[in-house]
């Protein structure tokens, strides 16, 4: 067997992505700065509007992180206790913490195993009388089926909020995923594919009640300062962020492209050395979705020492997520015992995240995928 050549291949490259807009990015804090406009004002209104305007959303709400968009979100849309929030399992632990924190109960659904993302029969199922909001979540960078899930809510009269956290810039059927919805999340934290310099996040709706909602919520709940209609919080998005986002949103197009290139760069390698043999599972774009490839998933058979192999030859990996949802000890009382959503839990032993970033080079992705077909020759 061919030697692996030496080739360190991070997880996540944020360096050089700043490289290509540093002097932009030093002028925008500078101009910040220089305003001492630190909450609110023109650099987030501006940014807001661009936002709005890139994602082909009625209105763009600034907040301080894709966690708090959820949760503003989910009082902007009354959930409270009592209620119950349908979900996927197979989430990052926002998805879930949101409504647990408001006093709903999340129900949890399984997944389909082919895309990681909500089984629109599960949510049928999972709907009740005491349903409020349904909430699917566009999980990598691809869309959850959301013709069936709008179908089912207008069935029961709910709305859908979608976590689009991990999907900025997606699209279904030719939508932007966050606008098919009542209201979309997205989060800017710096890993994802458009990313702050710390925490911020976005709430995206066509709504124009929801929007002018969300907004007061992101302020105490005040509509005229100091007077208080309803009980909110700070979650605001900061100038300095804001600025940031301005200078970053024109590249959004041309970054997910790349991205894109990259994971049928892999796909491509990947089928060249026939995995598929080794049972090695690649990620999938069904009809009507453009995936934007937030992370490149595979499934893989042995997957922990595969991952420790990729270690020894330098290749950073992740994996999203060890624990489902439904399993965590913070939400035992809810009563998904080891086996009740076992898609998820198959896919929790199997899933490693290769690699992804606009930046990633042929030669890394080349050392890449002969690291993984190293490992499953040997095995
Ligand atoms: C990142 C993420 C969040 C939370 O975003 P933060 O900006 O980190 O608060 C919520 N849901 C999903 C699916 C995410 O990936």
């Amino acid at each position: 067997m061919k030697e692996l050549g030496a080739m360190k291949v991070p997880l996540v490259d944020l360096g050089a992505q700043y490289e290509s807009i540093r002097d932009d990015v030093l002028a925008a804090v500078t101009r910040v700065c220089d305003s001492q406009r630190y909450i609110l004002g023109p650099e987030v209104e501006l940014a807001e509007q661009e936002l709005a305007k890139s994602l082909s959303a009625t209105h763009a709400i600034g907040v301080s992180s894709g966690t708090d968009a959820l949760l503003v979100s989910l009082m902007a849309l009354g959930v409270g206790p009592g209620d119950e929030v349908v979900t996927s399992t197979y989430s990052f632990f926002a998805s879930a913490g949101s409504i647990a924190r408001l006093g709903a109960t999340p129900v949890f659904v399984d997944i389909d195993p082919a895309t990681f993302n909500l089984d629109p029969e599960g949510v049928k199922a999972a709907v009740t009388p005491k349903t409020k909001v349904i909430m699917p979540v566009h999980l990598f960078g691809l869309s959850a089926p959301l013709d069936p899930i709008l179908e089912t809510a207008a069935e029961a009269g709910v709305p859908v909020l979608e976590d689009a956290c991990q999907a900025v810039g997606a699209r279904y059927r030719e939508k932007q995923v966050g606008t098919l919805g009542a209201l979309g999340c997205i989060s800017f934290f710096p890993s994802k594919a458009l990313s702050a310099f710390g925490d911020a996040g976005l709430v995206i709706t066509n709504d124009d009640e929801l929007a002018t909602r969300v907004g007061m919520l992101r302020t105490h709940g005040a509509e005229n300062r100091y007077y208080h209609s309803a009980i909110g919080g700070n979650f605001r998005l900061d100038a300095m962020q804001a600025a940031i986002l301005r200078v970053k949103a024109p590249h959004l197009r041309r970054w997910l492209e790349q991205r894109r290139q990259n994971a049928a760069r892999y796909t491509r390698l990947f089928e060249e050395a026939d995995v598929a043999t080794f049972g090695v599972e690649l990620p999938v774009e069904p009809t009507g979705h453009w995936h934007t490839y937030h992370q490149y998933v595979i499934k893989a058979p042995r997957r922990d020492e595969l991952r420790k192999h990729l270690e020894a030859h330098d290749v950073e990996t992740a994996i999203y997520y060890p624990v489902s949802l439904h399993r965590q000890e913070c939400f035992r009382h809810l009563g998904f015992p080891a086996g009740s959503l076992p898609k998820a839990e198959a896919a929790a032993k199997i899933s490693l995240a290769l690699p992804m970033y606009p930046e990633l080079t042929e030669e890394q992705q080349t050392h890449v995928v002969e690291a993984v077909v190293h490992h499953l020759r040997m095995s």
